[in-house]
């Protein structure tokens, strides 16, 4: 972003704020060259995914919101902070490789479920029962009777490897 007083690119985001109507955000900016602040308004987007959520109401996306939804899948498992936080990376690159504008909660739910597949099948099942909030205890057995087959099926296609 220029700097109005000096022309200089080299700025630093101070603060960032949405407006009410939350289709821009302002920010509070420094100019490292002449220190002087000024504040921009930003489309959003120009810049944010927006996740469309069941009741297609929309909300910028959020990283911390992914990364807090995998922490209560993994509570008291053995995964570590380490493999978590790789995750939550792997999820927002690929956000960012696809260069979607807009994405639906559930997709963003499908890709945390396939990635923790492979890391810990209870904190899988945990994510499974939170996001996809099954109408009655049923459609969950239905569910978890899939996984099983999946899993066979995946175990099968590895030893054959
Ligand atoms: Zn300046």
């Amino acid at each position: 972003m220029k700097c109005p007083f000096c022309g200089s690119f080299n700025g630093q985001v101070l603060d960032t704020r949405q407006t009410e109507r939350s289709s821009a955000v302002r920010r509070r900016r420094v100019c490292l060259e002449c220190k002087k602040r000024f504040t921009t308004f930003e489309r959003l987007e120009d810049f944010t995914i927006m996740v469309v959520k069941s009741d297609q109401r929309r909300e910028p996306f959020d990283i911390k919101k992914v990364r807090e939804g995998i922490m209560r899948a993994v509570e008291k498992r053995p995964v570590s902070v380490e493999a978590v936080d790789a995750l939550v990376n792997e999820v927002e690159q690929d956000l960012t490789k696809e260069y979607v504008m807009e994405i639906s909660s559930s997709a963003i739910g499908e890709k945390i479920l396939e990635k923790l597949w492979d890391i810990d099948m209870v904190a899988y099942i945990r994510f499974v029962s939170v996001y996809r909030k099954f109408a009655d205890i049923d459609t969950f057995m239905q569910e978890l009777k899939k996984l099983k087959k999946e899993n066979l099926k995946r175990e099968r296609s590895r030893s054959q490897l």
